[in-house]
């Protein structure tokens, strides 16, 4: 099991959704996974909310968000970080009005400025001048081209290719957290951005399937990313009806762990609290 029992609760990641852009089950599929009744083979579509000294960050906002926020209980979003505008990640846009309500100040959505382009496309009428109702979401657009930080949160992009469309990963590192990233969306990850992650000591990677994919890494491939990477601990992610969540665990190197939904995991720095530390 991951070390996932003690959970800090000002300092977790929680993985809202880990499926494909389809979910699982598929609408209409009778196979075994899709069929399955363990709720380790549920995945909403893939995205993470991030708490950490008192940010509450959601990683992309796909067509779950409303069940994902309900289940997770999600009251309050400082911000949202885009990884891409493929519809599996954007199309809860409109969910995030219920953050903006009250008195509140417009959401800050970070974005690379292929994403941003996509979501002002999309949703012209949110971020045009005239958005003025009260009940409408308010977007605050930030374009990401570099490092930046949320609060006490140091992020950096971690770009990726990815069917074509400009995709960012993201690295997070902050004084006693453990330095973790988050890659839903890759079919493979240049050079420099391998260099990025240097160090990380989580990381939460796309492993669609076993069979090769156009524009997503497979198991294979993941695999050997993380080889590359060396992570103490790695998650695989955006996974589709192809896997079994208990059969592809145990193909998996002790350290690599198949994500689920509800999965939490603590940040706490390994060194600050010892009864976390692998063995
Ligand atoms: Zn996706
Ligand atoms: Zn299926
Ligand atoms: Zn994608």
């Amino acid at each position: 099991m991951p070390p996932c029992s003690y959970v800090n609760e000002q300092a977790k990641a929680t993985f809202l959704g880990t499926g494909t852009s389809t979910g699982v089950p598929v609408i209409g599929c009778h196979c075994p996974v899709c069929t399955s009744t363990d709720p380790k083979n549920k995945r909403l579509r893939a995205s993470l909310w991030i708490e950490w000294d008192g940010i509450s960050l959601l990683i992309d906002a796909g067509p779950d968000l409303r069940q994902q926020a309900l289940r997770a209980g999600i009251r309050r979003l400082d911000a949202v970080l885009y990884t891409h505008g493929h519809l599996d990640h954007v199309v809860g846009f409109d969910e995030l009005r219920a953050f903006c309500w009250g008195n509140r100040p417009p959401l800050p959505l970070y974005a690379n400025p292929s994403c941003m382009n996509t979501l002002q496309t999309m949703f012209a009428w949110a971020f045009s001048p005239s958005n003025t109702h009260g009940g409408y979401i308010k977007p605050d657009p930030r374009i990401v081209e570099d490092s930046f930080a949320i609060g006490s949160l140091r992020i950096t992009p971690l770009p990726v290719l990815h069917a074509g469309v400009q995709t960012n990963g993201y690295r997070f590192d902050a004084e006693g957290m453990k330095s973790f990233a988050y890659i839903p969306d890759a079919k493979s990850l240049p050079a420099a951005t391998i260099e990025l992650l240097d160090g990380c000591e989580i990381v939460i990677l796309d492993a669609l399937r076993e069979q090769p994919h156009p524009t997503h890494l497979c198991l294979e491939e993941s695999l050997a990313c993380l080889q590359q990477i060396g992570p103490r601990q790695a998650y695989l992610t955006h996974i589709s009806h192809e896997s079994e969540h208990h059969a592809l665990q145990k193909r998996l190197p002790a350290h690599i762990y198949v994500a689920y939904d509800q999965l939490i995991l603590s940040l706490t720095h390994w060194y600050e609290n010892h009864s976390l530390r692998p063995t």
